[in-house]
């Protein structure tokens, strides 16, 4: 394994560490690692502390990136990312533009489903924000097909055109205008807003742009998790109760 590239380390409790292969050593509450040793490994063997723990090592995916990486803004749960790439078919090769960037958790799927082919391009209005998604972007290492822009959306879209527009910010409704613009035909345009009365205040003004899309479609995503024993099955006491709701438009 190379130097600088990203590991996942899952020591005999299940706790996760995402480390970078250097020589230089890694503390944990179950001993010394040095990290050097990974250089002669390779995924799915271990590596062992000072104490004798032995640490799986697996190779790290979006997931991990996302648990692990600085957070600024609430980021889009992946329940919530799952449905909007699969509900707005968003593809391999496709551009989508996204906004705000935050950070940066929905910008890593976008960018991990179009693929090195495609291309995201995400608008934030905050430079501390784009500051942190652009370092997350880079952590899952798709800087290569993202471009994060310091830049207000509701202004308007520099692109000429696109496959998708993705929103999670607070008015989505203003750039309606530009979608209508720039989106393909068939494309979609994706809002994700927490409250009720932002959906509300959408469909309002969405009324003067409806001859553009195909009927609206507005979901909330549940997950009901399971607590598996060996003599029984339930749910699980607590969960996520609501994150948002999402409102796909299909342009015409
Ligand atoms: N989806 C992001 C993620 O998963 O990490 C989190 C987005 S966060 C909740 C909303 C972001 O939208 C904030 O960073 C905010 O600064 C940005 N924002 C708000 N209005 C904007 C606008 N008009 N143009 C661009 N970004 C905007």
């Amino acid at each position: 394994m190379r130097e600088g590239e990203k590991v996942l380390l899952v020591d005999p409790r299940g706790k996760r560490y995402l480390v970078t292969i250097s020589n230089r050593e890694f503390h944990t509450d179950l001993g010394i690692l040095n990290l050097g040793e990974l250089h002669e490994k390779d995924y799915g063997d271990t590596i062992e502390s000072h104490r004798g723990e032995k640490f799986k090592i697996l190779k790290p995916d979006i997931n991990d990136i996302i648990a692990k990486m600085r957070r600024g803004p609430q980021i889009v749960h992946p329940k919530d990312a799952g449905i909007i790439i699969a509900y707005a078919g968003i593809s391999p090769g496709d551009t989508v533009i996204e906004a705000g960037a935050g950070s940066g958790a929905l910008t890593i799927f976008l960018a991990n489903i179009v693929g090195p082919s495609g291309r995201v391009i995400s608008y934030e209005v905050r430079e501390d924000h784009a500051e942190i998604a652009r370092k997350n972007v880079e952590l899952a290492g798709f800087s290569d097909r993202v471009t994060i822009k310091l830049k207000d959306i509701y202004e308007g879209i520099d692109e000429d055109r696109a496959d998708h527009i993705v929103l999670d910010l607070p008015q989505p409704e203003r750039v309606l205008p530009h979608a209508v613009e720039v989106l393909r035909p068939g494309g979609y345009f994706v809002a994700y807003t927490p409250c009720a009365n932002q959906v509300h205040r959408f469909f309002q003004a969405f009324q003067e742009y409806r001859e553009h899309f195909m009927k609206p479609r507005v979901v909330e995503v549940l997950v009901r998790e399971q607590e598996v024993k060996r003599d029984c099955m339930r749910p699980k006491t607590t969960m996520l109760a609501h994150t948002g709701y999402i409102t796909f438009l299909r342009k015409l």
